[in-house]
């Protein structure tokens, strides 16, 4: 009896010791005027490296997962073997973020093998094969696509925020109609862009979106369609990643863009000289590693 009294004395003591730390911790921070608290635990963006294609995968601090994009028809087997690499047995969001080959090429495989739990895509039609046979996928596991568009966010995570930023309208040309989303982790973002070119860049501006991020998908693989200079300067990203495989037939990433993100203090990582690309967040702080 005694010695579970002591015992009760003991804990109420320590709670009221630990209530007091508490309490004077939270009273002794300074105010930033941000609520950000991530406790260190990291968001995780991969871009995937998938050669002339695009495909990034992220992971957030909860084990969160979302796919945008899986790279061209031969790279199935890459995303699949990507998927197990990163114990992947689940994807909360998957983004198709337009129907060109070289973003959903290889999807339908990784919507036949892992489990999805939502997908977004543009409201766009496409007669190709590697659409038709990406919708068939998508049917097969009773998924129904919602339509990527601006305006349309999301928690992915309780601390990590998704905006999609286009596409602000409809275009006859499909890289326009690409989703963009910003992913937001405390003072932390990623401007994810698709093949969005000049005219949806022009829109996302006057659209009035925070297009501010610490690391920018260089659109359309760097090809001179976009990254305007206007553009460039809204994003004022510390970082670019292009998606490009060595040797492509298409010459991107162009000079200009390279000359471009140069000239605006832009650190630049590549998918065809670096493999790879892991991006970690912490919420304040970016650390970059590269494959090779
Ligand atoms: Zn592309």
């Amino acid at each position: 009896m005694k010695t579970s009294r002591i015992t009760y004395a003991i804990i109420s003591m320590l709670a009221g010791i630990f209530l007091l730390v508490s309490a004077g911790c939270s009273v002794g921070l300074p105010d930033t005027g941000a609520s950000v608290s991530t406790d260190g635990q990291k968001l995780k963006v991969y871009f995937l490296d998938v050669g002339q294609g695009a495909s990034q995968l992220l992971v957030t601090p909860s084990g969160k997962t979302m796919l945008i994009d899986a790279g061209n028809n031969d790279k199935e087997q890459v995303m699949l073997d990507y998927m197990k690499k990163y114990r992947i047995s689940k994807l909360d969001v998957v983004i198709g973020t337009h129907p060109d080959a070289d973003h959903i090429g290889g999807l339908d495989k990784v919507v036949d093998q892992i489990p999805v739990e939502t997908i977004y895509m543009p409201k766009v039609q496409s007669n190709t094969k590697t659409f038709e046979s990406l919708l068939t996928s998508i049917k097969k596991k009773g998924l129904k696509v919602k339509t990527a568009k601006a305006g349309i966010s999301w928690d992915l995570d309780e601390q990590v925020h998704v905006d999609m930023l286009a596409p602000t309208r409809s275009y006859d040309d499909s890289n326009n109609m690409s989703a963009v989303v910003k992913v937001t982790y405390g003072h932390n973002s990623f401007l994810l862009t698709g093949d969005a070119e000049k005219e949806s860049e022009k829109d996302m501006i006057a659209s009035g979106a925070d297009l501010r991020a610490d690391v920018l998908l260089v659109g359309h693989h760097g090809s001179n369609s976009s990254t305007t200079l206007n553009f460039l300067k809204k994003v004022n990203p510390k970082y670019a990643v292009i998606q490009v495989g060595e040797g492509n037939t298409y010459g991107h990433p162009k000079s200009a863009i390279l000359s471009r993100l140069q000239k605006q203090g832009v650190e630049i990582y590549r998918n065809d000289k670096q493999g790879t690309i892991e991006v970690a967040s912490d919420g304040t702080t970016i650390h970059i590693s590269t494959e090779r």
